[in-house]
């Protein structure tokens, strides 16, 4: 693997990540407390799958930078390893130079007044 391909997956992934902490911002918007579909954040451009994941359980995950969510299978582990087994998801921590980027990516340390 190469310092390049671990920070283009960051990258996406960090992408899939914002549209999540939409669909995450929805959900804990609307009435019923049930889980949401949330994209499967394992970077490959040609990957539009959703899984159901309570708000909570997602809440949890992104309370790291490092972290993401993926589909079983989806795992990455030349730039990624896995940290959590749910239902139907895996939790991933990303490592070496994705992870730098990850952090740096996240909406959630970015300075706030940024819409
Ligand atoms: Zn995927």
């Amino acid at each position: 693997m190469t310092h390049g391909h671990a920070a283009s997956v960051a990258r996406n992934q960090s992408l899939f990540r914002e549209v999540n902490e939409r669909i995450e911002k929805f959900a804990g918007g609307s009435p019923s407390p049930v889980g949401a579909e949330f994209l499967c954040e394992c970077g490959r451009t040609s990957c539009l799958e959703a899984m159901p994941v309570e708000v909570a359980e997602y809440e949890a995950i992104r309370s790291s930078p490092r972290r993401f969510l993926v589909k079983p299978g989806h795992e990455q582990l030349e730039v990624e390893r896995i940290v959590e087994r749910g239902e139907a998801y895996l939790v991933v921590e990303k490592t070496d130079a994705g992870a730098e980027i990850a952090a740096e990516l996240d909406p959630r340390s970015r300075v706030s007044g940024q819409v």
